[in-house]
């Protein structure tokens, strides 16, 4: 590893965050949310565009958590897999789902068209990738039953011409459609932070959530910069969420790391060979591997490693490198410049959801794949709890837990080497 790695995301770098005067804590609103990420700034914006006063509060800047990490890959459906979401939740909400999750690429590209946000939208499509030859069979059953459920077209790519989409000894097929998107995620969040407080609400940075407590006319929160009454509390904290300021909703979500690391950038030729039509790209994996072109042509390969939130970057550096060199062997020389991590939100069927605990709203649970979904979900929890939206698919599917769960992930190597296996056997 070079000695000059960078351990701070790339994103970041390229693009500091804008400065915003430190607001005074307002003593009375109709809502607190917490949690300045796609998830609390989309409920905001769509509170304040109803005319209703709210604060978003974060502990950190906006976009301290996932929303400015983030690979910035815009996929189709949600993490869990298409034909187990419709066998879990029936057709006709398991096709709500899929749609939803559709709509949800063309309202970020609304926003970001709409609004001006400047964050190198793109939608050149994208491709799962297959090692072996049996996900050939596999990718065109899924092709067959996303075609016959769902009327949805994609395109099966065996060794003959898997090249069409990407330049690697490595892979044997592709499953490729033309709908997924990319995005500069931290430009993106700093738009929506914008859009939201162009909306009228107001952003409170370095303010953390100690504690809600419900009382007779609602609540109060209470933050280290003063006391805040509010008609009603959400909470959009996802994988940074802790202990504080409201413990109960520990045990509906498991913090798990993902670790991205960046290239320098290519010559525009180069790239455009590795990766032709800048496709956002992904193993077909358990312990998959996510990749793509930056918008300025560094190869950005993202992956779980060991689930853990806290492995040493340069030691990720390492491991996500030796995955560039295997899918790209020319990169070997190429060096690695950026080596950063952030947590997701994984529920315990996948699933996002929105719910209240003894009052307070939350929605959460992308479990990594929340760049359009959090997007869908902040804006329909804003419309729910501002009567706008009378129900929502994510607020009707039970919340699982499970009994030895209670915040703490102890089980998480157990199942990183059961998944390991599974790949290993092909499973
Ligand atoms: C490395 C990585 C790569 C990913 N790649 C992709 C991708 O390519 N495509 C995709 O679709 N998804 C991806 N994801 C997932 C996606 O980034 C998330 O689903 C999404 O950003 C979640 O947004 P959010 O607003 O719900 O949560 P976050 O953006 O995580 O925001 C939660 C916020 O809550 C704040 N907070 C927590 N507790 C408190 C408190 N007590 N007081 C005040 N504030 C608090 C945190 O500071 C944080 O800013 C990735 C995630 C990671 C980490």
């Amino acid at each position: 590893m070079p000695s000059d790695l960078i351990t701070r995301p790339l994103w970041r770098e390229q693009h500091p965050r804008p400065h915003r005067q430190p607001g005074q804590a307002p003593s009375t609103v109709d809502f607190a949310v917490i949690g300045a990420g796609y998830t609390g700034l989309n409920a905001a914006r769509e509170i304040a565009a109803a005319g209703a006063s709210v604060v978003v509060l974060d502990s950190g800047p906006v976009g301290a958590g996932a929303s400015s990490v983030n690979g910035g890959m815009v996929n189709v459906g949600l993490k869990a897999a298409t034909a187990k979401v419709h066998k879990m939740f029936g057709p006709v909400m398991g096709r709500e789902f899929w749609d939803g999750a559709l709509s949800s690429i063309d309202l970020v590209e609304d926003l970001v068209t709409e609004h001006g946000i400047d964050c190198s939208f793109v939608r050149g499509g994208a491709a799962q990738l297959g090692y072996h030859h049996r996900d050939l069979p596999r990718f065109a059953a899924l092709a067959e039953w996303y075609h016959r459920h769902l009327d949805f077209a994609c395109t099966v790519l065996g060794p003959d011409r898997v090249g069409e989409v990407i330049d690697s000894p490595r892979f044997h097929c592709a499953l490729v459609d033309t709908v997924g998107a990319g995005l500069h995620p931290a430009r993106y969040v700093d738009g929506l932070a914008r859009v939201a407080e162009a909306a009228g609400a107001q952003l409170m940075e370095h303010t953390a959530a100690l504690q809600v407590a419900r009382h007779t006319a609602g609540y109060t929160v209470l933050t280290d910069r003063g006391k805040i009454d509010a008609g009603a509390v959400i909470l959009a904290t996802n994988g940074y969420t802790g202990d504080q300021p409201f413990k109960p909703l520990r045990r509906r979500v498991i913090p798990i790391g993902s670790y991205i690391v960046a290239t320098e950038p290519l010559p525009a030729d180069q790239a455009e060979r590795l990766i032709p039509g800048n496709r956002m790209m992904w193993t077909a994996r358990r312990f998959l591997n996510y990749f793509r072109r930056t918008p300025d042509d560094r190869i950005l390969m993202g992956g779980r490693n060991n689930l853990s939130t806290d492995l040493d970057l340069r030691e990720s550096a390492g491991i996500l490198g030796r995955v560039i060199t295997e899918v790209f062997p020319e990169m070997a020389i190429t060096p690695i410049t950026h080596s950063w991590t952030g947590r997701l939100g994984v529920t315990f069927d996948l699933m996002p959801h929105i719910g209240r605990i003894d009052g307070v709203w939350y929605a959460l649970g992308y479990s990594g794949h929340g760049v359009g979904i959090a997007t869908l979900v902040g804006t329909e929890l804003g419309r729910l709890v501002t009567g706008k939206l009378d129900r929502s698919p994510y607020q009707e599917i039970p919340h699982p837990t499970r009994p030895y769960y209670r915040g703490e992930p102890w089980f998480l190597p157990v199942a990183a080497r059961w998944y390991r296996l599974l790949d290993r056997l092909g499973r």
